[in-house]
């Protein structure tokens, strides 16, 4: 059996002003308010309902893509959505609940920790209240229990993958170049497959130092590059057979899947949401089954185990150097363009976490037993305001 799978994240950054609780004008997204707006009009909107077309160009049908697909939404961008775009947010979920029945009650939508944090680069204590925070923040919209998170930047270390799964997440996705070595469950001898090797229609059993185990699932470089950089969506045709190709002879069930940025769907490309819908429909009639990564994993679980590079990402050649150091990583060239002040930047917030941590420590112990737990509980306020939360 043939499956496929396209998974996208959304996110934006949270662009609300700290006082005003509320998102300025911004210039460049003109003649939108803010790019927030604009975003919204040119992706997460169209992919609620897009136009599918027939072979004469004619509208035969509007498709909810989220319905249809993986995906993960960043919480800030949510609660920002539930705020402003509420029709859009309602589609959203209601999308997972119909992908539910279409995939044997297994949801579409992935958890995403609470902000964008790269995560091997938070101490321990921080990963922790992300990722929970990520958690409860999914539960409270979504009315369910999340089965995968999505790692910003796809960053990853075995300790973030040990609190996933402690928090009861039974997988993420990584890029294919970010596994080092596998082998056959039961089998001693690991095959390298570091440069991308990976063979990517299966999922694989990460097995922790603790002792607890993640499944992880590599999606195809290739064919997620030429959606996001190559110009594969101009046709909905190709990118489904493109998909298709990405299949082995390997007797046993396999599935394609790929993982790119959402907004590339509308937004980075437009009308990308319709050869998305085009797509998942021609992939419906025929080639292969849609479906997503939890009902996959029930319905063929992991028969490796992988061991992968710590400390690496899906968008940055060095690991996670990019958001430390001047690696060199850069959209475009600009002469004596450098990123020198990264590190003395993220070694200052790092100073004032640490500095700020032991004064938090100090001072709300007068009041808190358990400081750190009172900041992990602290999610359920910012989820709910009304005043018996706050109590
Ligand atoms: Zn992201
Ligand atoms: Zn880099």
């Amino acid at each position: 059996m043939r499956y496929v799978c396209i998974h996208a994240h959304f996110y934006q950054p949270p662009r609300e002003n700290p006082w005003l609780g509320e998102v300025e004008v911004e210039e460049g997204a003109y003649p939108y308010h803010d790019w927030n707006e604009r975003i919204t009009e040119e992706c997460y909107a169209p992919n609620t309902s897009s136009p599918l077309l027939d072979e004469e160009g004619r509208i035969k049908d509007l498709v909810n893509n989220y319905a249809r697909i993986s995906f993960d939404f960043g919480p800030t961008l949510l609660s920002w959505l539930e705020r402003r775009e509420r029709e859009v947010y309602l589609a959203i979920l209601e999308a997972d609940k119909e992908s539910r029945e279409r995939f044997s009650g297994h949801g579409s939508a992935l958890a995403h920790p609470y902000s964008h944090s790269i995560l091997p680069l938070d101490n321990r204590r921080d990963k922790c209240t992300q990722i929970l925070w990520g958690v409860r923040d999914f539960q409270k919209r979504f009315g369910r229990k999340p089965e995968g998170m999505w790692l910003p930047e796809t960053a990853v270390d075995l300790e973030t993958l040990d609190l996933l799964a402690r928090m009861g997440i039974k997988f993420t996705i990584l890029a294919p170049h970010q596994a080092a070595r596998v082998r056959p469950l039961g089998e001693k001898k690991w095959m390298d497959v570091s440069g991308g090797r990976v063979d990517v229609t299966m999922p694989y059993l990460c097995r922790l130092p603790s002792g607890r185990s993640l499944s992880l699932f590599f999606y195809h470089g290739g064919v997620a590059f030429d959606v996001a950089f190559g110009g594969l969506l101009h046709s909905g045709e190709q990118l489904a057979k493109r998909l298709l190709g990405i299949f082995s002879s390997r007797p046993e069930p396999q599935l394609a899947h790929i993982a790119t940025d959402g907004e590339t769907y509308g937004h980075h490309h437009k009308f990308g949401d319709m050869a998305l819908a085009y797509c998942l429909r021609y992939l419906e009639r025929g080639g292969a089954k849609l479906t997503v990564y939890g009902e996959y994993l029930e319905k063929h679980p992991p028969t490796h185990e992988v061991q992968i590079f710590e400390n690496t990402s899906w968008s940055c050649a060095h690991g996670v150097e990019r958001w430390r150091r001047d690696c060199g990583c850069r959209f475009g060239y600009r002469p004596n363009w450098h990123q020198k002040w990264r590190e003395p930047l993220r070694e200052a917030l790092n100073w004032l976490r640490d500095t700020l941590a032991t004064l938090y420590e100090r001072e709300a112990k007068k009041w808190l037993a358990d400081p750190w737990r009172a900041r992990n509980e602290y999610v359920e306020v910012v989820l709910d305001r009304s005043g018996e939360a706050v109590e």
